[in-house]
């Protein structure tokens, strides 16, 4: 185990889980678990070492996020969304010397990023943007009708999309580092959800300024295919295989209890518990895959940018969401009514609301929208073992 799954998995034993029902409940942010992670140093580790970070990889912190997710899938998807917008950063600043400055705070100061990608006009549309840098004597401005941001209040600073300039076509996007002294948030909308809410994903109006190099120096188009929806289908994906794996264990601990209770007699769990388990596997088989896949491709732009990429981490997406909410419904069932009460050490509740959250988080009808057309575009079936 490297250190830093270690040092995630004391704060996601120790602290995140002790939280995680306080924080559900009154759909607060998990400020514990976040400076438990702070502490142990593990919001920078993906920056490189060149930069002043351990520049640890993507499996890190997709481990990382499996981990999180078992304990408090909130403070998990907190973590996810950071590494999304570090990675970007990492992977897309090359020569920027005020983006490389920001990675060595990133790493010294342990710095919360956050993400405006969403917008309102384009929905969930992320490769289009209705807002637009507007630059005078190398300086920008921009407002953002942002629908989400997650932990936008608690950020040090927020990576926002918008078009390159006022006259640019909706998709000619770029990506903005904005630290939290360039910007102004103005509440709009309230994050009052079914789950996943520690995540306070409020709405806000945002506006901000900047030196022109805090723009990341790659296209969006680039950075997004290439970086970002690879990134956030691997580490959500982890964090929901996180919360499957906690369904499961503890309706394998509620079924073993059965067992104790009556010797002799096979507890009725014990069938859709070893059903649930294929699932289970499954969901975990897909991940390390696609994570290898992701691996292997990750020093040629050519191999992200190609359709099969794109699709096979649609895929990854589309299977992971779906898998997590059955997973965590075949627990509910083999645990009955100790699972469906919020009072109970087997209960479900929270997993099952929380999981909800990944079939609209990018909405998968638009994910396999965006299939239909790549697959018409694609030639042949990837290779077994590729
Ligand atoms: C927990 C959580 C945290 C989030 N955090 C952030 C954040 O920090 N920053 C951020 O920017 N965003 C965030 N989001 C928003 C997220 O990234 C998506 O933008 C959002 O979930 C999409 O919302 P939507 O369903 O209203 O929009 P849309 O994707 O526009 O979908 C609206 C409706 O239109 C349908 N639809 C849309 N397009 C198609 C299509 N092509 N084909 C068929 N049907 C279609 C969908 O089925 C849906 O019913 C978060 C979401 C969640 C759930």
């Amino acid at each position: 185990m490297s250190p830093w799954l270690a040092a995630a998995r004391a704060a996601g034993t120790q602290i995140a889980a002790r939280h995680a029902d306080d924080v559900d409940q009154r759909a607060r942010f998990p400020a514990e678990a976040v400076a438990g992670l702070k502490d142990r140093k593990l919001l920078g580790i993906l920056v490189p070492e060149a930069d002043g970070g351990p520049g640890a990889g993507i499996a890190d912190v997709v481990a990382i996020c499996h981990e999180l997710g078992q304990h408090c899938a909130s403070t998990a998807m907190i973590y996810a969304m950071h590494q999304i917008q570090v990675s970007c950063i990492v992977r897309h600043a090359g020569a920027n010397s005020w983006q490389r400055a920001f990675m060595s705070r990133l790493a010294s100061e342990q710095l919360l990023l956050a993400s405006a990608t969403s917008e309102a006009g384009v929905g969930g549309d992320v490769r289009s943007s209705v807002c637009a840098l507007d630059e005078k004597r190398g300086r920008f401005t921009l407002v953002k009708q942002a629908p989400v941001i997650s932990y936008g209040e608690h950020c040090d600073a927020i990576l926002v999309t918008a078009r390159r300039t006022p006259q640019a076509p909706a998709s000619d996007q770029v990506i903005v580092v904005v630290p939290r002294a360039g910007m102004e948030l103005q509440r709009q909308e309230s994050w009052d959800t079914l789950g996943m809410r520690g995540t306070c994903s409020n709405g806000y109006r945002l506006s901000a300024e900047g030196e022109m190099s805090q723009v990341v120096p790659a296209p969006y188009a680039d950075v997004s295919a290439q970086t970002m929806l690879p990134t956030c289908h691997l580490v959500w994906s982890a964090l929901w295989l996180g919360i499957a794996t906690e369904a499961m264990a503890r309706s394998r601990a509620f079924v073993r209890m059965e067992a104790r209770r009556k010797p002799g007699v096979p507890p009725i769990g014990a069938t859709r518990l070893a059903q649930a388990l294929v699932d289970l596997q499954s969901m975990r088989s897909n991940l390390v895959t696609q994570l290898h896949r992701y691996e292997e491709a990750i020093g040629s732009d050519d191999r992200l940018s190609a359709l099969p990429f794109a699709v096979a981490m649609n895929n990854l997406k589309l299977g992971c969401s779906h898998q997590a909410v059955k997973i965590v419904e075949q627990a509910m069932l083999i645990c009955g009514l100790a699972g469906y009460r919020n009072d109970s050490p087997f209960s479900i509740g929270r997993l099952l609301r929380d999981a909800q959250s990944a079939v609209v988080m990018v909405n998968n009808d638009r994910i396999v929208a965006n299939n239909a057309t790549l697959a018409l575009a694609l030639r042949d079936e990837p290779e077994l073992l590729a």
